[in-house]
């Protein structure tokens, strides 16, 4: 298999051959990879799927005659303008091949979307969430129902389902869907693959939210650069630090993280973060953190729960006038993202660029100035330089981008195969 001439670039464990491999999985490895560039790019003419795969023109005709009796892709024949003769033959997934739902828990609300195997959105929903007043059961029994809906609405039964990804702030188990911490439930722990047991044959996937946000935009920069990325980092600024990184190895294959970040260790400096530990990034970089330095409340002051968005404009703003204490607040937030940056890069021995995206991206201004002068202060950065830093403005449509593309990689192995 070639991937040289190829834009796709393999994003699953087993997707290139070996010498060594048989040809049942060359054959599923190339079926899945013919799914693939026709999800990534949309309809393609046979000669454009054989360039796109870098596979021969002879292997492309015999796996989409394959994928079509399996009803997942669909031809559709256009008219070609101007001549007469054959019309142009497009290959296309069939959308009705299999069905994803992606949920985004955040802190005042859940969002539901539904897509289809072609990885568009059909439908989407959002519900608010009763502040802190809800008891994991009871959120999980929600959760259930607003899934029948979602499924009801577009009059799917639940066995279209292939695969539901979740994703939230705090810390998921990485094996089975289990959040073990987050911001909205503490230590309670909620078992999503327990609790949607009786959903058909869906596979359930839990995910840190800022490990599908560095995902989607490696696709989204490959897309555009026309190349591989090697490494990337994203950082989230919000009430909640979050961050992602993403590594490829030697053999290609890229592999998305996302360390318990906002909890690391800082300084041992008497703030108290909301995991009840004292010390953490969170604790000076999240937007409570921010906020009880800005008013100079005791650093061990039980955090805010949620601080609004127009709040922190207004200790912004302050801080863009001259206050003192606003000013240092951000600069302190500034400091501990700098030097956690700092020891992230010493541990994985690479200056990766860092994407910083979520609400905290519109204080850049005010963070700035601590964020490089922590980077700077470590000997990895003074030795290899500075990293690229991107800022991100948005962070909603990455992450659904993130589950889209992570459930559909995966359900097509399974049906390619
Ligand atoms: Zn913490």
């Amino acid at each position: 298999m070639d991937q040289t001439k190829s834009g796709a670039v393999p994003m699953k464990d087993g997707q290139r051959a070996s010498p060594r491999a048989s040809t049942e999985a060359v054959r599923q490895q190339n079926s899945g990879l013919v799914l693939q560039v026709l999800r990534r790019e949309g309809p393609l003419a046979h000669t454009d799927l054989s360039s796109a795969t870098g596979l021969s023109s002879a292997t492309v005709s015999a796996i989409t005659a394959e994928l079509e009796k399996q009803t997942l892709i669909e031809r559709r024949e256009l008219p070609t303008a101007g001549h007469r003769g054959r019309p142009r033959v497009l290959f296309a997934r069939r959308r009705a091949a299999a069905h994803v739902i992606a949920v985004r828990i955040s802190s005042h609300a859940v969002q539901y979307s539904l897509a289809d195997y072609r990885g568009t959105m059909i439908d989407r929903f959002e519900e608010a969430r009763d502040q802190g007043t809800q008891s994991p059961a009871a959120f999980l029994a929600a959760f259930r129902a607003a899934l029948d809906r979602l499924v009801n609405r577009s009059r799917l039964a639940i066995s279209d389902i292939a695969s539901i990804s979740i994703s939230s702030k705090g810390l998921a188990d990485r094996e089975g869907a289990k959040l073990l911490w987050s911001p909205i439930f503490g230590y309670e722990a909620l078992d999503f693959e327990q609790a949607l047991s009786d959903f058909g044959t869906a596979r359930i996937h839990l995910f840190n939210e800022s490990l599908l946000v560095t995902h989607a935009l490696v696709l989204r920069l490959e897309k555009s650069r026309q190349q591989p990325v090697q490494s990337l980092a994203t950082l989230s600024l919000g009430h909640s630090i979050g961050l992602g990184v993403a590594l490829r190895d030697p053999q290609g294959h890229l592999d998305v993280r996302a360390p318990n970040f906002g909890h690391m260790l800082h300084s041992d400096d008497g703030k108290r973060c909301r995991c009840g530990a004292y010390g953490c990034i969170e604790a000076s970089a999240g937007f409570y953190g921010i906020l009880r330095t800005a008013f100079e409340v005791p650093p061990d002051t039980i955090p805010a729960s949620f601080v609004p968005l127009s709040e922190m404009e207004k200790i912004a703003t302050r801080a863009r006038q001259g206050h003192r204490a606003s000013e240092y607040a951000f600069r302190q937030a500034g400091l501990a993202l700098g030097q956690g940056l700092s020891r992230m890069l010493s541990l994985a021995e690479e200056t990766m660029p860092i994407a910083i995206t979520g609400p905290g991206t519109r204080f850049m201004d005010l963070l700035t100035r601590g964020l490089d002068e922590g980077l700077a202060q470590s000997q990895h950065v003074r030795v290899r330089g500075a990293p690229d830093i991107l800022i991100i403005t948005e962070e909603e449509t990455l992450v659904f981008e993130g589950h889209v593309d992570r459930s559909l990689s995966e359900i097509d192995m399974v049906l390619g195969g």
